[in-house]
């Protein structure tokens, strides 16, 4: 039986075709109160200005699955690059996005390279803070010489 959490999770990123919110680790908690559905999400990068596609596109499926959508964002705590299931990371590898360095306990610097997603080489640098959307970063690998996008990690 599919349940409400499951649809909310299968809800697709907008800038990441096949990705969903669910393998991003952004659902955060679905509860149902009546004909009511309180959907908490954490957005991945505050400012993205996918955020609010998200909102509309989860109220829009709450609302076909028979409830009134009650979504909020929560900001605390905030989402980090840990939060993406291994499911959402092999997407994200597969699409040749580089899902970023999990965050870990310490500051993560933009600097830090990231492993190219096609060759797997850390001999990478970034090219532009800012990628096709405002969430993602571009890269170049010195290894097989290919461009590629990342997650920017938080
Ligand atoms: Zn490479």
């Amino acid at each position: 039986m599919t349940t409400l959490l499951d649809i909310v999770r299968s809800v697709d990123d907008p800038e990441l075709p096949h990705v969903t919110i669910g393998d991003l680790g952004m659902v955060r908690s679905v509860a149902i109160d009546g004909r009511i559905a309180r959907i908490r999400i954490t957005p991945t990068y505050t400012g993205c200005p996918a955020t609010e596609q998200i909102r509309a596109d989860v109220e829009a499926a709450v609302t076909e699955a028979g409830y009134e959508p009650d979504v909020a964002f929560e900001m605390a705590p905030p989402w980090s690059t840990d939060d993406i299931s291994p499911e959402g990371r092999a997407k994200l590898h597969a699409a040749g996005i580089a899902p970023a360095l999990p965050a870990g306990d310490g500051p993560v610097s933009l600097d830090l390279p990231v492993e190219c997603p096609q060759c797997g080489s850390r001999r990478t640098r970034l090219t532009s803070a800012f990628g096709a959307t405002a969430c993602k970063a571009l890269h170049r690998c010195d290894s097989c010489r290919q461009p590629f996008e990342s997650f920017k990690a938080i």
